[in-house]
């Protein structure tokens, strides 16, 4: 029936290997493979296990297979997976109610990924400019060094030549600041711009938080050219920074929100967030996208947003950041030459490499993989902590003592 079936090509053990021979080499995975998780715990091929610090990237913040979400998602298979966008269903009805009750937004958009919520979002803004200003009015005013998907319209608006590289001809008509520079951004927003995007913490390039003054100027600058600001908050969403989203530590209200990551705990999902008066202009058929919306995704979301936006669980979010950023402190104090001051919000941390270690964050998790303990980089010269945002004091503990052993391990070759 199945050549290859016959032959057992399909049937073959699978292990790290096959990654290598059987799919495109866009990542470079780790040397093991996880085969079961819980919560915090995650199980590799042999049986090791390790102690997950990093919710995949900042996903899944409820820990893995968190009963809650697997008792939503088993009634919903049972009960329905898919309509068309002919039809509307419950579960996202639900999903939208909730997000325009707990946000500044009044309408959502779904969709299945950061990049398309983002996607969604410039597209938005250019059709609200357009609409309202002009065709003119296009240009899109984004930070270097920030991350915003891998569509070619989000990557190239994105501020990271290594990814746009070889991917010629990008989309026109998109500026780049520094990031927190109020100068350069007072420069850039003038009458043409369409969009402004930012990270309100930077996660990809290198978690750095957006200085307060720098947000307030870009809304002013916004509000002063009718520019629509978006905040990118695919990363900082969905409590991890101790808020449901950044913008309400921050006290800047953008008009465009996304959210993606932690919104379906690792099940696909993204979300645009926003106003009447801009939403308005996403008109019936001027976007979409096939699974949207779907009644799955939109119920584990549901109750991602039911479980995280309690005040209580927000107040313990920011109870365990002050005890990792603690542990975090010291460890710099014992290792200078290894690690410098760490920096970032909530669970969502960066602890950079001292100025003798630059390059070797990747090193270094290893090192601290191979003793059990699973941790991000964020750029060459940054080790991120994102543990799921249910973490407790005993696991804390247990990070801390892995990362010294890891140090240790590491300056000793
Ligand atoms: C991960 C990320 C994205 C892209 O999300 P995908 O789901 O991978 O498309 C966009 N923006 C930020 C800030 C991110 O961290």
């Amino acid at each position: 029936m199945n050549a290859k079936l016959e032959s057992g090509v399909t049937t073959r053990p699978v292990t790290r290997q096959t990654f290598d021979e059987v799919l495109v080499p866009t990542y470079a995975p780790a040397a093991m493979v996880p085969v079961r998780a819980s919560g915090l715990d995650v199980w590799d091929q042999e049986g090791k296990h390790y102690l997950d610090f990093t919710s995949g990237i900042a996903v899944s913040s409820l820990g893995h297979c968190n009963p809650v979400l697997v008792d939503a998602m088993t009634r919903q298979i049972n009960t329905l997976w898919h309509l068309g966008n002919g039809y509307t269903n419950e579960p996202v009805l639900r999903l939208g109610a909730a997000l325009t009750e707990a946000t500044f937004a009044d309408r959502a958009f779904f969709c299945n990924s950061g990049a398309e919520a983002n996607e969604a979002a410039l597209k938005l803004a250019r059709k609200y400019a357009h609409d309202k200003f002009g065709p003119h009015k296009s240009r899109i005013v984004s930070c270097y060094s920030s991350f915003h998907g891998r569509t070619l319209f989000t990557v190239s608006v994105g501020g990271q030549s290594k990814y746009t590289e070889g991917f010629e001809p990008l989309p026109p008509e998109i500026n780049h600041i520094n990031y927190n520079d109020i100068e350069s951004a007072r420069a850039a927003i003038t009458d043409d711009v369409a969009a402004v995007i930012v990270e309100p913490i930077q996660g990809e390039g290198g978690v750095i938080p957006g200085d307060v003054e720098f947000l307030k100027t870009l809304r002013e600058l916004c509000d002063k050219t009718g520019a629509l600001l978006v905040f990118d908050e695919v990363q900082s969403g969905v409590g991890r920074t101790g808020a449901l989203y950044d913008y309400m530590n921050v006290g800047v209200t953008p008009d465009i929100l996304t959210s993606a990551k932690a919104l379906g705990n690792g099940y696909p999902i993204g979300a645009m967030l926003t106003t009447d008066e801009v939403g308005k202009h996403f008109t019936v058929g001027t976007h979409g996208t096939t699974y949207g919306g779907n009644p799955l995704a939109t119920t584990v979301a549901l109750n991602v947003i039911e479980q995280i936006n309690q005040p209580a669980f927000l107040a313990r979010v920011r109870e365990a950041s002050a005890k990792v950023f603690a542990n975090l402190e010291k460890l710099v104090a014992d290792y200078p030459q290894l690690f410098a001051k760490p920096r970032g919000k909530g669970l969502l941390i960066g602890l950079p490499m001292a100025e003798g270690y630059k390059g070797k964050s990747k090193d270094y998790t290893k090192v601290a993989e191979k003793l059990g303990l699973m941790l991000l980089i964020a750029g060459p010269d940054v080790v991120r902590l994102a543990p799921a945002l249910i973490v407790s004091d005993a696991q804390i503990a247990e990070a801390d003592s892995i990362m010294r052993k890891a140090a240790d391990a590491f300056l000793a070759g």
